[in-house]
């Protein structure tokens, strides 16, 4: 227990919504020192013993948690691929040669090698391969863990009480064990919105903080700690006010909650009858099960890429077909949109062999790519096309900067289902085939692109990026990165027009429509379909359900004439803030005014 001091107040980034009140209990020990010692020629072999079986104890210990994880769910799939980089043969090799030719022992060998290989990924100029290093570490400590002859996470949380967990980093291993121990929520000292930790507190329901530096420092096992994973803010040693207020607002999230999930077979409607169609984004094939959960009316993006990542060889195209199965499977007679893969750019995976690039964000990427790797790119449009003899199956181009890349790869998919359909295999006569509007140059053409494609989708978290010139991953710069910009805007408003002019279907599957205010402005410009995160599907439907078609025409008018991106937040707070205080804050309806909207704004209104 630390002295008492006065509650502190610790901010990080809300990753998974709700409040939890509990005594923390502090994961620090997870990270001791390693032994660090030479050993002799004879001992040698008893060092790679050593290795193998913690090796052994590590995949029967992930083996363990993955039986007691609910199949189907988020969590598996990483787990899976845990146990691929516990079992890896290059990082076996080079413990295996550590030992022999440095003469370390197997502890020492491990964590050189995992350092070595952490470093090596943080020094990609790559997100997602920097948050990949995490994953290496995470095994890396397993295997040094089982070294010691140590137990795993759950023996190490051997708690009986409702505890909140805080650690520097979670892996999706130790999240699942959660599960078996009464864990209410937890905070971490890393990670940001889009980490495997913060997709695991989603899928698991239990509010999450991530990204709160020195936590280990500033909570003690035993302080009572408030995780407002709302606000994205942890409260240590609160008071008693600080205690029922959370209680409250905590209640009233959950009892929201639980509503909306009631309504989920209702369709999202506005108050004078508008219809909107919700559907859902995913990652992962075993995603799907969750989206229909939530309500979705179908898959709006699948990012197929991510078949692609964690792997050494690219999946073949029967992997690919089975994994659109799945989600057809799942989804029932909803459409699936199967995006191609979206590789390049922020998305960087070892299965390519990239060029160096100084702009990766302005290079090979995406649709250019596919088409620069014809064979592979056919294979994934065969799988595409065997999947669309077993259901609602329509493919979408991301980052298309060219009617020349739709032609491209409408020829290319018409010769894929033509040479599936040779086969003997069964396909739809027609595969609908829709363009991402992610490039302001496609923003600016969208009227050509309503006469040609099958279908338009905006793709704000890009579109935002280009047309501002912001690194979308760059932190630093989020603040700036908004949807609402007017300039951003405006390109918006006009593909959304260009679609109705042209009897072209647009949806937006950008974050945007995952912010309520976001998605009731896209209304108000004439959009009828959006695709989110599952988890965003009932708090959309209900902030649709408050408001009316005329209001909000009338706003969008006004937003488009505000000159900045502050000038439409304040609009939209004014008009729109006290009706959907609960679902941007879980501040009750009936508080008058309230925090002004930077202060407060709900996850989405930047674009990263
Ligand atoms: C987008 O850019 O808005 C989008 C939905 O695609 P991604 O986030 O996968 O780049
Ligand atoms: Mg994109």
């Amino acid at each position: 227990m630390t002295l008492k001091r006065g509650s502190e107040v610790l901010l990080g980034v809300g990753s998974s919504h709700g409040v939890a009140i509990a005594p923390a209990v502090v994961l620090s020990g997870s990270r001791r020192a390693v032994r660090r010692q030479h050993v002799a020629e004879t001992a040698v072999e008893e060092e790679r013993e050593r290795f193998d079986v913690a090796v052994r104890d590590v995949q029967q210990d992930l083996q363990a948690t993955l039986s007691s994880v609910v199949p189907g769910r988020p969590e598996a799939a990483i787990l899976e691929a845990y146990l691929l980089m516990a079992g890896d043969e290059l990082f076996a090799q080079e413990v295996s040669l550590q030992i022999e030719n440095e003469r370390r022992c197997a502890d020492w060998a491990v964590a050189e090698v995992t350092a070595k290989f952490v470093a090596k990924l943080e020094r990609v100029d790559d997100a997602y391969m920097r948050e990949r290093s995490h994953d290496i570490d995470f095994v890396g400590q397993r295997l040094l863990r089982a070294l010691r002859g140590g137990s795993s996470m759950s023996d190490e949380l051997n708690v009986t009480e409702p505890s909140i967990v805080i650690a520097h980093d979670l892996s999706p291993a130790d999240t699942a064990a959660m599960t078996r121990a009464p864990i209410v929520a937890f905070v971490t000292e890393v990670g940001s919105r889009t980490s495997h930790t913060s997709i695991m507190a989603r899928a698991l329901e239990i509010p999450a903080v991530v990204g709160v530096k020195n936590a280990l420092d500033r909570i003690g096992t035993g302080d009572m700690v408030i995780v407002d994973g709302l606000r994205g803010q942890v409260i240590v040693d609160p008071s008693p006010l600080e205690i029922a207020e959370a209680e409250q607002r905590g209640g009233r999230y959950a009892a929201m909650m639980n509503k909306l999930g009631q309504g989920r077979d209702r369709p999202a409607r506005t108050q004078d009858g508008t219809l909107v169609r919700l559907q859902a984004n995913i990652e992962l094939a075993l995603e799907a099960e969750l989206a229909v959960e939530h309500g979705a009316e179908g898959i709006g993006l699948y990012r197929t890429e991510y078949l692609y990542v964690d792997r050494a060889a690219p999946p073949s195209e029967e992997e690919q077909y089975q994994s659109f199965r799945k989600v057809l499977g799942e989804i029932g007679d909803r459409p699936v949109t199967l995006r191609t893969f979206d590789i390049g750019g922020d998305k960087f995976v070892s299965t390519f062999p990239m060029p160096k690039e100084l702009n990766p964000m302005l290079g090979l990427r995406a649709v250019r790519l596919a088409l620069s790797e014809r064979a592979l790119f056919f294979e994934h449009l065969r799988a595409m096309a065997r999947a669309s003899g077993q259901g609602d199956v329509q493919v979408m181009i991301p980052m298309v900067a060219s009617l020349d890349e739709l032609h491209a790869v409408r020829e290319l998919l018409e010769e894929a289902r033509l040479s599936v359909k040779a086969e003997g295999q069964v396909v739809a006569d027609v595969i609908p085939l829709g363009v991402m509007i992610e490039v302001p140059a496609a923003a600016v053409m969208a009227d050509m692109y309503a006469r040609e494609a099958d279908f338009l989708s905006i793709g704000t978290n890009d579109l935002v990026q280009y047309a501002l010139a912001i690194d979308r991953t760059n932190q630093a710069l989020a603040h700036l990165a908004s949807p609402f910009d007017p300039g951003v805007l405006r390109l918006v408003h006009g593909v959304i027009r260009a679609g109705l002019e042209h009897d072209c279907p647009v949806s937006l599957c950008g974050e945007m429509a995952s912010d309520p205010m976001g998605a009731l402005l896209l209304l108000g410009f004439g959009l009828r379909s959006m695709s989110m995160e599952s988890v965003a599907i009932p708090e959309i439907k209900e902030a649709i359900s408050r408001v009316n078609m005329t209001e909000l025409k009338t706003l969008a008018g006004e937003a488009l004439a505000c000159r900045t991106a502050s000038e439409v937040n304040d609009l939209l707070f004014e008009a729109l803030g006290d009706r959907l205080r609960d679902l941007l804050t879980g501040e009750p309806l009936s508080t008058p005014g309230g925090p002004p909207p930077s202060s407060d704004a709900p996850p989405g209104l930047s674009s990263d």
